[in-house]
């Protein structure tokens, strides 16, 4: 929580549930990530927060915008952001979405299939390409790989068939699994590129950029790695392999960017003991849940950390499950492991849930259940 979001809180009072992040906080990021890995270009992961206060204050910050969709395209346009800036990152993309891409200036493209490939080179004759590698995911909690990547022979198949096409095969990238804690899994990722480097040179297929995805954690329960740890790593791992003549680097920190600089405003709707004698832990049901933005609680793959009115309390915590408002039993975030919470929480308590500028905005339904969707204030 930030002396700004505090006060935005205390003053204002807002309506719960909210979204409230400080965007000096994203500039601190920016800033850090660019420290630890000065080498590299910044592409911001849109769909970790799409506000367009956000990308506003990283285009002036200099940053880059790894985009997904036409939806992320035009909201970037429509802020200002040049189209050079953009790199079309999602290897599922209609035909449509790329005519429509091409038509307005995009003209970097990701791919990971012979049947993508030959769809840019129809749709977007003449663009810039690179090829996204599945790499292994482990030390990740939100992993990605299972959904897209190619391995390294048809990689290398690939980016060989696409000058034929007309195409300009520009890099690799690849995607280490988001919350990753294991600054290893860069090191195996960047080794596994690297002979698709070292291959298509021998052909003469000089590669720019090596584009190293997103993945880098925040800060939620456990202490993780630092920016700069993850930069030292990946800079003696790039020296190691490509010596004095490494690619362009490219990252594309979504998470990283906009995570610990937001946090939820939520309150207690009911706090139930639901048997009798007591045994079981108390449930918690806040105005917010799986379906008003924190979806990454599926699997309790993501653990936020919380706040409420009684933590100094001298009653000591106990085991919550934690619930959402809505009349959907995957309304659930926390029971497998419950959540120790003050045992004086009741129903009207503010409760704050720590670290959510990233990936709950956007997660957010409509309106699911008649319940509205959360508001949002960039500071
Ligand atoms: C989601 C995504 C990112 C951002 O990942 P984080 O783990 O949030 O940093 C980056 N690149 C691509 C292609 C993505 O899909």
């Amino acid at each position: 929580m930030t002396p700004k979001i505090t006060r935005f809180l205390a003053e204002q009072n807002p309506a719960t549930p909210c979204l409230v992040v400080d965007l000096d906080k994203v500039e601190q990021n920016y800033h850090a990530l660019q420290a630890a890995l000065p080498q590299a270009e910044i592409y911001y992961a849109m769909k970790a927060n799409p506000a367009p206060a956000i990308i506003r204050r990283l285009y002036e910050l200099g940053s880059f915008f790894d985009v997904a969709s036409l939806g992320e395209i035009r909201s970037c346009l429509k802020n200002g952001i040049p189209v050079e800036r953009l790199s079309f990152g999602n290897t599922v993309k209609s035909i449509s979405a790329v005519q429509e891409a091409w038509r307005l200036g995009v003209r970097l493209y990701a791919f990971d299939s012979a049947e993508e490939l030959e769809k840019l080179a129809q749709h977007a004759p003449g663009a810039q390409v690179y090829c996204r590698i599945r790499v292994i995911n482990d030390g990740a909690d939100w992993p990605l790989s299972r959904k897209f990547g190619t391995d390294t022979g048809q990689a290398i198949k690939l980016l060989r068939e696409a000058p034929r096409k007309g195409l300009n095969p520009v890099g690799v990238s690849f995607h280490v699994g988001s919350q990753q804690k294991s600054v290893t899994a860069y090191q195996m990722a960047i080794g596994q590129a690297a002979q698709i480097f070292q291959t298509l040179a021998a052909d003469s297929i000089k590669l720019d950029f090596l584009n190293l995805g997103g993945g880098f954690p925040t800060h939620y329960h456990d202490a993780v790695p630092t920016p700069e740890t993850f930069g030292a790593t990946i800079t003696a791992t790039m020296k190691e392999l490509f010596r004095d003549n490494p690619p362009r680097l490219l990252i594309e920190p979504g998470r990283s960017m906009v995570g610990n600089a937001g946090i939820v405003c939520s309150e207690v709707v009911l706090a139930s003991q639901r048997d009798e004698q007591g045994l079981e832990p108390r449930w918690v049901y806040l105005d917010i849940g799986r379906f008003g933005g924190l979806a990454e609680t599926e699997g309790e793959a993501i653990r936020y950390c919380f706040q409420t009115p009684h933590d100094d309390t001298t009653a000591g915590l106990t085991p919550h499950v934690l619930a959402g408002p809505t009349c959907d039993s995957a309304d659930v975030m926390y029971e497998k492991t419950p959540v120790m919470l003050p045992q004086e929480l009741k129903s009207g308590d503010k409760i704050a849930i720590l670290s959510t500028g990233a990936y709950v905005a956007s997660y957010c339904s409509t309106g699911f259940n008649g319940f509205a969707p959360l508001d949002e204030y960039y500071l």
